[in-house]
């Protein structure tokens, strides 16, 4: 490979060496022995691979949205082949006439099947293709060409590339061919990885075979054979690496010892709670002050749907830390968030001497200056944030205690900072709304000791949710009518495609590329035409709806908006200024107006799940029936019908998750992405490898009970694989 293409590599790819490439593997395969007929594809289908010629090329649009157009046939059909991008290259490129195999997603726009930067490559050999009469409209005979391959069984990998490797000339054909090469360069075997007791325990094939296979299939079941093997592997080291740090931390992880629960705390429950806890809210905190006294380090996750009360578990859990002389901090996601857990907190406290501060990247100047010196100084006792706390230039008095809200969006890296923001780390309160499936759980958090708010504050009804089309706006309008009457108040949400955003719908995406890690992600045009496509849709929707209800004050709220102004129209809304709230997904997090009772959510298709149960439980807030409508097109696939059926029959965040990770898999779910993963998973799939996981724990339990000591001379390859990838890995010690 040239010094240009590797640069390219390395920068988009990090891939520096043979054994990096080794292990980037295709995320799929064509498989060559199907060729799809283009009156037999529409534009639900998943990739194809088609044989055909060109008829004709012509450039549309202007500017930002001008685009290359070649209309593609294979006899049976049209499809249009789209390119936004590198058009004068593509131009010279294409060879009109000539058979050319085609690779790429049918999507469906305005009514035409088309092909959004195909991969093309020349046709097989074995084309065939066959000539037929056809008798036209004025009896004029016509000539039609069938293009038709010859099945043959191979597997051709499909890897993952940027649009700049595109560009470059480093598709994913391009890497296969230096893969290709460098199998062939290889003399010898690759050396086993696994003990030679545990590949024979689970049947598995050697890592020779397997890392050939992987890339180069000799057949179906040699490429599941491989995937088995290097699955097991991979969930097998990141379990070794859990269960060992676990041991570990078991047996030395000094901790602050929190031995008294004085005034703060006891004043606070006799004196200023406004509602008794409920039985959840108090086993939890129970078990945080158990954890806070053990003289260990406390690495514990609260989980607890939307509304359980988590707010006010992380208070008095701070409170303990500052009876005992330590500062906590609470940190959020989102500066609103954070704006909000301030005004809660301060609250709660408003009787009580306990000062809260707030530190966000918006706090600057004097004000900033003011923050940092009281916390040095140890007035301060609860800072409440967003991850500017983490800055080096931040620094506690005596920080005791840190809670995260909503862990899922900081890295380990992140996290691991914060330990160090005390002599003796101090112990972690990690709460989440967002409710992790099992599996994903044994992955994500490994050790950490989980407590479950399992209990809703009583006195709710359960939301009602029901999926509408569209269409029955006036249903819809009836029911938010009847419900204003009454004195409620109504959300209607739209969705907001958001810079660097990933585009959540995936599903019925026009224009979806093909993003890095395998999903879907729009290039920056298509971006911009969906972000002002999105505007525009709320713009509209916000008319509709000042018209169809002129007796009502409608209010306005999305992420283009200044904070100030934003604040003023959230303020309006919770006082009952304005009844109607049309908005983004700003209200997401932070929302509080027990009064509203109804929430339409729009596109509801284009949400996740676990956003969706989000977004619903900013209603059914106070003690009356609430609804929450799910509006979609009538033309929705398969799989956003059942993602919308879940919301309809559950509304336990919990079964959410579950189904979620079932229909979309891992990498969809929110936050995953960003969680910081040390060991981001290259082949295992936590939603459908389930059951490997569970062979994979045991197999690494086994190693670490039955040779404790790491002199089991059989085992030696694993340790040093172990240390390998703490060298190559971001602070594997603190996953927690
Ligand atoms: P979440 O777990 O989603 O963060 P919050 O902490 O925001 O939930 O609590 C939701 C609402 O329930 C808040 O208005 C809070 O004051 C209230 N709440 C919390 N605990 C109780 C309780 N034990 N009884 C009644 N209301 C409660
Ligand atoms: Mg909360």
């Amino acid at each position: 490979m040239g010094p240009v293409k590797a640069a390219l590599l390395n920068k988009e790819l990090g891939i520096k060496t043979l054994r990096q490439l080794l292990v980037y593997y295709p995320y799929k395969y064509i498989d060559k022995s199907r060729i799809h007929k283009i009156n037999e594809i529409d534009g639900n289908m998943p990739y194809v691979q088609l044989v055909g010629r060109i008829l004709s090329t012509e450039e549309a649009g202007a500017g930002r949205t001008k685009r290359l157009i070649s209309h593609f046939s294979d006899g049976t059909g049209v499809v249009d082949l789209v390119w936004f991008q590198g058009l004068k290259y593509i131009v010279k490129s294409l060879q009109p006439g000539k058979p050319i195999l085609v690779f790429g997603k049918p999507t469906l726009f305005n009514s035409r099947i088309q092909i959004t930067h195909p991969e093309m490559e020349d046709a097989p050999d074995n084309v065939h293709t066959t000539t037929h009469e056809m008798t036209g409209l004025f009896g004029t005979t016509h000539e039609r060409m069938t293009y038709e391959a010859t099945p043959s069984f191979a597997f051709k990998p499909i890897y993952n590339t940027s649009e700049r490797m595109k560009k470059g000339f480093l598709n994913s054909s391009a890497l296969a061919k230096i893969t290709a090469n460098m199998f062939k360069l290889l003399k010898e075997p690759f050396e086993e990885t696994l003990p030679s007791y545990i590949i024979e325990e689970y049947r598995l094939i050697s890592y020779d075979e397997a890392i050939r296979n992987i890339h180069y299939p000799s057949s179906p079941d040699m490429l599941r054979k491989a995937q088995l093997r290097l699955k097991f592997e991979e969930l097998f080291y990141v379990q070794m690496n859990i269960l060992r740090y676990a041991k570990t931390r078991q047996n030395n992880t000094h901790g602050l010892m929190f031995g008294i629960v004085g005034d703060s705390f006891n004043t606070f429950y006799r004196d200023c709670l406004p509602f008794p806890l409920t039985n959840a809210q108090k086993r939890v905190i129970k078990e945080i002050r158990s954890d806070m006294r053990s003289g260990k380090q406390m690495n514990r996750l609260v989980q607890g749907d939307v509304g359980s009360g988590k707010t006010l578990v992380a208070l008095m859990c701070a409170l303990i830390a500052v009876d005992n002389g330590y500062q906590a901090c609470l940190m959020a996601p989102t500066e609103i968030l954070a704006e909000q857990h301030l005004e809660t907190l301060r609250g709660f406290l408003k009787d009580m001497k306990v000062n809260v501060e707030l530190l966000t990247g918006s706090v600057k100047g004097k004000r900033r200056d003011m923050v940092l010196q009281d916390l040095l100084s140890g007035k301060t006792n609860i800072l409440v944030g967003t991850h500017a706390v983490i800055e080096d230039n931040v620094v506690f008095n005596s920080l005791g205690l840190v809670i995260i809200d909503e862990q899922h969006r900081f890295g380990v890296a992140q996290r691991a900072k914060l330990w160090r923001k005390n002599e003796v780390s101090p112990h972690v309160l990690v709460m989440t709304a967002t409710p992790i499936p099992r599996t994903l759980a044994m992955t994500l958090y490994g050790d950490l000791d989980v407590s479950v708010i399992d209990e809703l504050p009583p006195g709710r009804k359960p939301i009602k949710t029901i999926h509408r089309f569209d269409s029955h706006r006036e249903q819809i309008y009836n029911m938010m009518r009847h419900e204003l009457q009454t004195g409620r108040q109504v959300y209607i949400v739209y969705p907001l495609i958001q810079e660097k955003e990933k585009y959540v719908p995936q599903i019925d995406a026009d224009y979806s590329f093909e993003g890095k890690d395998g999903s879907n992600v729009l290039s920056p045009t298509a971006r911009k035409r969906q972000e002002s496509l999105d505007m525009k849709n709320l713009e509209d929707g916000y008319t509709q709806i000042c018209k169809a209800f002129p007796e009502y004050k409608v209010g306005k709220v999305h992420g283009k908006l200044k904070p100030a102004e934003k604040d003023i129209e959230m303020e309006a809304f919770a006082s009952g200024q304005t009844q109607i709230l049309v908005a983004t997904t700003v209200i997401e997090v932070g929302v509080n107006v027990p009064n509203a009772s109804v929430m339409i959510i729009e596109n509801a298709e284009r949400f996740g799940l676990s956003q969706l149960h989000q977004l619903r439980g900013r209603v059914g807030r106070g003690a009356d029936q609430s609804y929450c409508v799910l509006v979609t097109n009538f033309k929705i696939s398969e799989t956003t019908r059942k993602r919308v059926q879940i919301m309809v029959d559950s509304s336990d965040g919990f079964e959410i998750a579950e189904e979620d990770l079932k229909l979309r898999g891992p990498g969809d779910l929110e936050g995953t992405q960003q969680s910081g993963m040390a060991f981001d998973l290259k082949i295992a799939n936590l939603a459908r490898d389930g059951q490997i996981l569970t062979f994979a724990r045991a197999a690494a339990n086994k190693v670490i009970t039955t040779d404790p000591d790491e002199n089991n001379g059989q085992n030696t390859m694993i340790w040093r694989k172990l240390k390998e990838m703490r060298d190559t890995n971001i602070n594997w010690g603190a996953i927690s």
